[in-house]
C-alpha cells in the first residue's frame, strides 16, 4: 500500500523561503502565507502558532493576552467518547462527570439510530440534573431520515447535535423540523463558512479545531464572529503534542465563558510529553500555561531530525 504524502511539510516547503525575514505580527504574517498558497490552514497554523509564541516571549507575556485577554485560567474541557455500546458510554459518562467535566460529548453514527438513542437515553439518565451538557456528534455520518428521528424521539434530552450529516445542504434541509440545536464541526472551514452559516442562521454553535480555520489569528476572529452572534463554540486540538493543546488553551481561556464549550485535548491519549510538564486535563479542566508565549518549553532533542530547514 502506498503511503499518502504529507501534505503539511509540503505546503510549509512551499511558503517556508518566502517567509524568511517576515515580521511576526501574526496578521501580516497569514496575509503574506495567503497570497503564497492557497488554503492549506492546517500548515500555516502551525507558522502562525510559532509566531504568537516568539511574539509573546518578545513582549513578555501570554498568548492568551495577545490575543485580547484571559478571562480565566482554568480552562473548561469536555470529554469526547467513541461509539459505543449503550451502557459502556452511560457509565463512562458517570465517571466524566465526577471528574469535573462540565461537558460530555457523545459520537454516535454507522450503526441503527435506535442504539445512538438508547445510549444517550442511558447517557442522560445519568447525568441529568447534574450541569454537564450533554453533546450528541455525529460526524457527518447520520443520513437525514436518522438525524431527524433522533431529535423527534429526543425531545425531553437538551443534547446538541453536532454536525449530524455530510454537507451544509444537508443541514439546512433538517434544520427547520429539528428539536434540537445544530452544530457545525467539519465543514466550518474557514472564515467564509462560519460568515455564511451564522448569516443564514443556519447553526447554533460550532466545533472548531485551531488548525482547521488556520491558526490563532484566525481562531481570534472566528472567536469574535461567534460573539457577535451569540454563537457558542469549542477550540481543539487536532490531535497533537503540547504545542497545539497549549494554543488551544489559551484561546480558549480568551472565550466568553457563557459562550465557551471547552477545549478538547489529545493529551490523555497521547503517551509522553514534550514539554517538561505538559498541558494536561485536571477535574475536567485545563490550568492556563504560564507564559511568556505558550509557556511550553519543549525539548528540541525529542522532536527527531528537522524535516526542512531554511535561511
Ligand atoms: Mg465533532
Amino acid at each position: 500500500m502506498r503511503l499518502p504524502t504529507p501534505k503539511a511539510p509540503a505546503a510549509l516547503e512551499e511558503m517556508g523561503p518566502w517567509l524568511v525575514g517576515s515580521l511576526l505580527h501574526p496578521l501580516t504574517l497569514r496575509r503574506k502565507m495567503d497570497s503564497l498558497l492557497n488554503g492549506h490552514r492546517y500548515a500555516k497554523a502551525a507558522v502562525d502558532i510559532a509566531a504568537h509564541d516568539l511574539l509573546g516571549k518578545a513582549y513578555g507575556v501570554r498568548v492568551a493576552d495577545l490575543l485580547g485577554g484571559a478571562v480565566t485560567d482554568r480552562v473548561p474541557s469536555y470529554y469526547a467518547s467513541g461509539v459505543g455500546e449503550p451502557d459502556d458510554i452511560a457509565r463512562i459518562a458517570a465517571e466524566k462527570m465526577a471528574e469535573g467535566y462540565p461537558r460530555m460529548q457523545v459520537k454516535i453514527g454507522g450503526r441503527p439510530v435506535e442504539v445512538d438513542i438508547e445510549t444517550l437515553r442511558k447517557v442522560w439518565e445519568v447525568i441529568r440534573g447534574s450541569g454537564m451538557r450533554l453533546a450528541a456528534d455525529g460526524n457527518r455520518s447520520l443520513p437525514t431520515r436518522d438525524a431527524l428521528r433522533l431529535s423527534r424521539e429526543c425531545p425531553d434530552i437538551p443534547f446538541t447535535m453536532e454536525q449530524p450529516c455530510d454537507t451544509i445542504e444537508e443541514l439546512a434541509a433538517i434544520r427547520a423540523s429539528v428539536h434540537h440545536g445544530i452544530y457545525l464541526d467539519e465543514n466550518g472551514e474557514d472564515l467564509a463558512t462560519v460568515i455564511r452559516v451564522a448569516g443564514q442562521g443556519l447553526v447554533d454553535g460550532f466545533g472548531m479545531k485551531v488548525t482547521r480555520i488556520g491558526g490563532l489569528q484566525q481562531m481570534a476572529a472566528f472567536r469574535d464572529i461567534c460573539e457577535a452572534r451569540c454563537l457558542p463554540h469549542t477550540c481543539d486540538d487536532a490531535w497533537g503534542g503540547d504545542i497545539i493543546a497549549a494554543a488551544c488553551t489559551h484561546i480558549g481561556a480568551t472565550v466568553s465563558p457563557r459562550l465557551n464549550e471547552g477545549v478538547w485535548l489529545a493529551a490523555p491519549y497521547i503517551e509522553g510529553n514534550y514539554d517538561r510538564t505538559g498541558v494536561n486535563i485536571v477535574d475536567g479542566h485545563i490550568r492556563l500555561p504560564d507564559g511568556p508565549g505558550l509557556g511550553v518549553v519543549p525539548d528540541e532533542g525529542r522532536f527527531g531530525k528537522p524535516l526542512l530547514s531554511f535561511g
